[in-house]
């Protein structure tokens, strides 16, 4: 058997395999990558709706899901987002941040492609000496005294200082993601925390589901909060929100604020969906009836939030209309956008990685929202759902 010696051997070309052999390199360590798919970064190039959301202004420790809060931290101060974005701009990277209502939201995607991103690692893990080896996976792993011995898919054996398992979360299989990181973990008697789906979009359950297809591909603005006294709730009472855009699918709910969400929901719990931010639905509807008694409520609320659910909601049906602000739109663009971030991304059990939801690929079981059975009142069922 061919073998030979590594000071580390990394198994996963993603972000994290990449920026480690980056690092370990420019120690001067002898690094090699393997991967079993045919490229790196595979999901680094779906991610930000093909443009890699590739680093965040506000980043802090406060930012990471992590049964240890202490988690992300050290990391985070040694090397920062803007490392990360001077790194891009040497690589003379084009950038622009998102913005919402005018101001800015501190997240930074590339202008044209996220495949600039892969490019950027791949030719700084060569100017750091790290070799890559694709469509090649591991056979056995077994530890020698300090050194570990990997038997390769190939049949070679390498015996190395450092093994590092950069294999991902499972979401998206598709793309090469495997469970083979807690695998290993288990065989060095690691523990392995749950792992629960995050940054996934909500599904309805059938009856509402019927109710609210209508509206699939509208967008809104909304405010999401889970409810309170959730398991998610501080011990001060707080709770997590969300003020970004929304989107009805053919499924439930889709969008930034419902994959941020969606990180906190418990099985069992509610959350709440204020689709008209700032607004006193009930003060205007009853404006709107001084004004012109003979007016529909559902036309009164189509002046407060967007038509669709303002018609639901206004025809007093008895489901949970979900609100939403006013500049709702139809966009299939920007709903094929929400789609793809919607592979998210997150596991709070480690910090991030995180299941496919049942609008993914993989098939899996995602979340399913409870529904607030209180909205009857009917400026209680233009807010909340
Ligand atoms: C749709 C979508 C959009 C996203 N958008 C963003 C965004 O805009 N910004 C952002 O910061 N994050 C985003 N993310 C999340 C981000 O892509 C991931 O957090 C990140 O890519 C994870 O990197 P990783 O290296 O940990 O794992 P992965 O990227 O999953 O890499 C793991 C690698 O290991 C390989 N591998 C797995 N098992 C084996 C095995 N047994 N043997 C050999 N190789 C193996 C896989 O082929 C893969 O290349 C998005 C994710 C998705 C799915």
């Amino acid at each position: 058997m061919k073998s030979s010696d590594l000071d580390v051997l990394i198994v996963g070309a993603g972000a994290a395999g990449m920026m480690c052999a980056i690092e370990a390199g420019k120690r001067g360590r002898r690094v090699r990558v393997i991967d079993h798919a045919r490229a790196p970064g595979e999901k680094i190039r779906i991610s930000g709706g093909g443009r890699c959301n590739f680093t965040n202004l506000g980043t802090s420790g406060a930012n990471f899901l992590s049964e240890n809060p202490r988690f992300a931290l050290s990391a985070l101060k040694r090397f920062t987002q803007h490392d990360f974005l001077k790194m891009v701009e040497r690589h003379g990277i084009a950038w622009h941040e998102k913005t919402h209502e005018g101001g800015g939201l501190g997240q930074l995607f590339c202008d044209d492609s996220a495949k600039q991103i892969i490019r950027m690692l791949t030719d700084e893990m060569k100017a750091a000496g790290a070799t890559l080896s694709l469509g090649l996976g591991v056979k056995a792993i077994a530890r020698d005294g300090q050194r570990f011995t990997v038997d390769l898919d190939d049949g070679t054996r390498i015996s190395t200082a450092s093994l590092v398992v950069a294999t991902g979360g499972k979401s998206i299989p598709k793309m090469g993601a495997t469970g083979w990181g807690y695998d290993v973990a288990r065989q060095f008697d690691l523990r392995v925390t749950e792992t629960r789906p995050a940054l996934v979009p909500l599904t309805f359950e059938p009856g509402l589901l019927e109710q609210l297809k209508p509206l699939a591909g509208v967008a809104v603005d909304a405010i999401v909060r889970t409810a309170p006294n959730s398991a998610s709730s501080s011990p001060k009472g707080d709770r997590p929100q969300f003020k970004e855009a929304m989107l009805f699918t053919h499924r439930g709910l889709s969008g930034p604020s419902i994959l941020q969400i969606s990180s906190y929901w418990r099985e069992g719990e509610a959350i709440t969906v204020d689709m008209a931010p700032g607004e006193d639905v009930a003060a205007r509807l009853l404006a709107a009836k001084t004004e012109n008694g003979k007016q529909a409520v559902h036309t009164a609320l189509g002046h407060i939030i967007p038509r669709g659910p303002g018609r639901q909601a206004g025809r007093g049906r008895r489901q949970e209309a979900a609100s939403h602000g006013r500049d709702g739109q139809r966009l299939d663009r920007q709903a094929g956008r929400v789609r793809g971030l919607s592979h998210g991304r997150g596991d709070p059990g480690r910090g991030r990685h995180r299941r496919p939801g049942p609008a993914d690929d993989g098939g899996q079981v995602g979340p399913r929202p409870l529904l607030h059975r209180r909205g009857r009142r009917r400026h209680r069922l233009a807010g909340r759902l």
